[in-house]
C-alpha cells in the first residue's frame, strides 16, 4: 500500500523519502540496518517474509523498494557490484543467446561480454551508431539488445523508445545499464525497456564509498527468476551497504542537477580553450569528455591537477578525472578502441558538486602547463 502511494509522488519525493517510516514497533523514521543474518519462525511453518539474510533482508527491502519506484517498475534487486547486477541479469540468458550491444561499452561490462563470448555461452555482436544498430536489427536474428546510453566514454545518445520498439518488433528483449543519467534524466522502462541495470557505485550512492548493482524490472516472470538466481548465486548487498546507498539516495536529485549545472559550465569553459579539440557532452548530467590537442601532454595534465582527482570511477560529489586508456577501458585492444573513436588524446570527467569556478580554475592551470606557459 505504501509502495502505491509512493509511485504516484515525484523523483524528489520518493528519493528524499528513501526508506522511511518502515519499523511500526518503534517509530523509527530512518530504515533500521538489519545485521541479523537468520529469523525466528513465529510458529512451525510459518515464516515472516524473511527467514536468512541471502535471500532477503530488511535493510535491503526497504532500498529496493524506492529502486523500484524511482525507475517506475514493480521489481528491483540490489546486487554486491555493477558487475554481479550485469551477470544476475545475463543469468536469465540460455547459452547460445544472441546478442545485440553498442560498442561503446563500460570497459568491464566489454571485458565480461568477452569472456562470456570465448567460453562459447553467449554471442555477442556489436554496433557503433544507433542506425547500425536499427539496420542490423531489421536484418539479424537477436534474442537481447544491450544498449549503455550516453555511451561511455564518447558520451553518445541513443533514441531509446525506437530501439526498444524495434527490438520488441523482432521479439529482442532489451537491457539498458542506466548509470550515467540515472532516473533523474532517463527512465528505460516507461520507455518499455524490459530490465534496467545500475552501477549503483555512481551516482545512486553518490559519494564515492559503495560498491553496489541493481537490476530493476517490471516483469513479474523475469523478477521471479532474477530473484531465485540471486538467492541462489548469492551476489546480494550487505545491509550495511544497503543502508549507505539508501541515504546516499535522498540526495540524488539535488546532486544530479548541480553536476549538470557544473558540467555545463565546464563545457562553456572546454569549448574555449585552444588546447582542447573536442568536447563530447550530451548536454546534461556530470559526465564530460573532451580530447586535447597534444595527447603527449597528457601526463602533465594529470600531475597538474588539484581540485580534481585522478581516478577512475564517476558519479560522486568529488569531481574525478579519468584517462580511459589506461584506466576504465584498458582491457579493450587499442585498435578496437582506436576504431570507433576512443583515441589516446580523450580526458573523461565526472562533475562533482563542488564551485564550478574553482574546477574551472584548475581546469584552466593544468592546460596552461600543456601549453608551457
Ligand atoms: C562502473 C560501471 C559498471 C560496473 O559497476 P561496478 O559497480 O564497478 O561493478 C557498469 N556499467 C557502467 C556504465 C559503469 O560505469
Amino acid at each position: 500500500m505504501h509502495l502505491e502511494a509512493k509511485n504516484v509522488r515525484a523523483l524528489e519525493t520518493i528519493l528524499a523519502q528513501a526508506g522511511i517510516n518502515k519499523d511500526p514497533r518503534t517509530g523509527a523514521l530512518v530504515s533500521p540496518v538489519h545485521f541479523s543474518t537468520t529469523y525466528q519462525h513465529p510458529e512451525f511453518g510459518q515464516s515472516t517474509g524473511y527467514d536468512y539474510i541471502r535471500t532477503k533482508n530488511p535493510t535491503r527491502s526497504n532500498l529496493e523498494e524506492t529502486l523500484a519506484a524511482i525507475e517506475y517498475a514493480k521489481y528491483a534487486l540490489v546486487t554486491s557490484s555493477g558487475m554481479s547486477a550485469i551477470s544476475l541479469a545475463f543469468s536469465l540468458f540460455p547459452i547460445g543467446t544472441k546478442i545485440l550491444a553498442v560498442r561503446d561499452l563500460y570497459g568491464g561490462s566489454f571485458r565480461w561480454f568477452n569472456q562470456e563470448q570465448a567460453a562459447g555461452r553467449f554471442d555477442f555482436t556489436y554496433v557503433e551508431r544507433e542506425e547500425e544498430l536499427l539496420a542490423e536489427l531489421k536484418q539479424g536474428e537477436y534474442d537481447v539488445v544491450y544498449v549503455e546510453t550516453p555511451t561511455n566514454p564518447l558520451m553518445v545518445e541513443y533514441d531509446l523508445p525506437a530501439i526498444i520498439q524495434a527490438s520488441h518488433a523482432k521479439g529482442a528483449k532489451v537491457i539498458v545499464d542506466n548509470t550515467f543519467y540515472s532516473p533523474i534524466y532517463q527512465n528505460p522502462i516507461k520507455d518499455g525497456a524490459d530490465l534496467v541495470l545500475h552501477s549503483a557505485t555512481k551516482y545512486l550512492s553518490g559519494h564515492n564509498d559503495v560498491l553496489a548493482g541493481v537490476v530493476i524490472t517490471d516483469q513479474t516472470e523475469l523478477y521471479e527468476k532474477l530473484f531465485y538466481n540471486l538467492n541462489t548465486t548469492g551476489a546480494v548487498l550487505s545491509p550495511f551497504d544497503s543502508y549507505l546507498l539508501m541515504r546516499g539516495l535522498k540526495t540524488l536529485a539535488l546532486r544530479m542537477e548541480r553536476a549538470t549545472e557544473n558540467a555545463q559550465s565546464v563545457v562553456a569553459f572546454l569549448k574555449s580553450h585552444p588546447q582542447v579539440k573536442e568536447v563530447l557532452y550530451p548536454g546534461k548530467g556530470g559526465m564530460v569528455s573532451f580530447k586535447i590537442a597534444d595527447p603527449k601532454k597528457i601526463p602533465d595534465f594529470l600531475n597538474h591537477i588539484k581540485v580534481f582527482t585522478f581516478a577512475e570511477s564517476l558519479g560522486g560529489v568529488e569531481s574525478l578525472v579519468t584517462y580511459p586508456t589506461t584506466q576504465t577501458h584498458a582491457d579493450i585492444p587499442a585498435e578496437v578502441r582506436e576504431s570507433y573513436g576512443l583515441t589516446d588524446d580523450l580526458l573523461r570527467l565526472s562533475i562533482g558538486i563542488e564551485h564550478a569556478d574553482d574546477l574551472i580554475a584548475d581546469l584552466k592551470a593544468a592546460l596552461e602547463v600543456c601549453n608551457g606557459l
